[in-house]
């Protein structure tokens, strides 16, 4: 199968959204932004074995490989517009394309965004390129340089489960041996096939101040915010947001209670707000700190004592006192 043929066969789809004049097919695509609109753009690398297990399915490499750069739209509370794909592959297997599209075209009928060009390349490695092109009114765009001293710090969702999920691939040996299989299928598809919060990302816009979605783990990616913003923060780790299937395997093993904290890849929104406008959050959204105009982050355990970030690697943070 030629390139065009496998193009014209896994990726060229009828796909009709008011922002795309012009598809797959030509030399570029054509977009009509909204008016009175401002593009946003994000690419994300991923590569095998590297930001996904080797062992992962071909649907939801597809799937994923889609939803990390809606994600960075959602963060920023826009609105996809029109996506491409660059795929270098080792093989042009009929079943693994196959799987991949249905799980990359799935996800964009979900979130009504359009594949519209890309290119393909023979490689020893598989490597996919996404980007992304969202549109926003400007006033509305969510930033990380915009937290305020005295917002309250929230968070979307759970924390900790992808990379919860991670370990039952990269040390099967670490999982209690009395956690539940579907834990485990909960926990790993976490981590397979995360959800981006552009539903959120929307309503955020109206009112939240910073956002990031949770990508390399929220102690760092707080810190983005933190450092944007030139403010620090102090969190309550009891206060951070856990599934059941975290819940039960913490309680079967404490020495994995700081792992939500670090561990990446949950693609969450975490965002700062004015506390009078807590009551304008219309999804499920935990506040797990606030926002405070000295610099570092503080992060208290359920003793109140601040916890060491160091320990796990994050030592650019300066940390509070006991
Ligand atoms: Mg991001």
């Amino acid at each position: 199968m030629n390139e065009f043929a496998l193009i014209r066969r896994y990726f060229a789809r009828d796909c009709a959204t008011p922002s795309v004049l012009l598809g797959v097919g030509d030399d570029c695509a054509i977009l009509k932004p909204a008016p009175d609109e401002v593009l946003l753009v994000s690419t994300d690398l991923l590569v095998a074995g590297r930001h996904f297990p080797l062992n992962t399915a071909p649907e939801d490499i597809g799937h994923k490989a889609l939803a990390v750069n809606l994600s960075d739209l959602a963060a920023m509370g826009a609105q996809p517009r029109g996506v491409t794909l660059g795929l270098a592959l080792p093989e042009a297997d009929p079943d693994w394309l196959a799987g991949f599209a249905e799980g990359f075209h799935r996800l964009a009928a979900e979130f009504g965004v359009c594949l519209i060009g890309g290119d393909t390349v023979a490689s020893p490695q598989l490597t996919l390129a996404v980007t992304v092109l969202g549109g926003a009114q400007p006033d509305r765009v969510l930033r990380r340089d915009a937290a305020r001293p005295g917002d309250l710090i929230a968070v979307t969702g759970t924390l900790g489960d992808a990379g919860l999920g991670l370990r039952t691939v990269l040390s099967p040996d670490s999982v209690p041996a009395e956690l539940p299989l579907a834990d485990r299928d909960y926990l790993r598809g976490r981590l397979d096939r995360p959800t981006p919060r552009l539903a959120e990302g929307q309503v955020l816009a109206g009112f939240a101040h910073a956002a990031i979605d949770v990508s390399d783990g929220l102690a760092q990616d707080l810190g983005h915010i933190l450092a944007a913003s030139g403010v620090g923060a102090e969190i309550d780790l009891a206060a951070l947001p856990l599934s059941a299937a975290a819940r039960r395997w913490l309680a079967l093993d404490p020495s994995v209670e700081t792992l939500p904290l670090t561990a990446g890849d949950d693609y969450e929104l975490l965002f700062t707000l004015a506390p009078e406008d807590r009551d304008r959050l219309d999804f499920p959204a935990t506040v797990i700190g606030s926002i405070r105009a000295e610099p570092g982050l503080v992060v208290r355990n359920r003793a109140g004592q601040a916890v060491d970030l160091a320990r796990g690697g994050f030592d650019h943070f300066a940390v509070g006192p006991d």
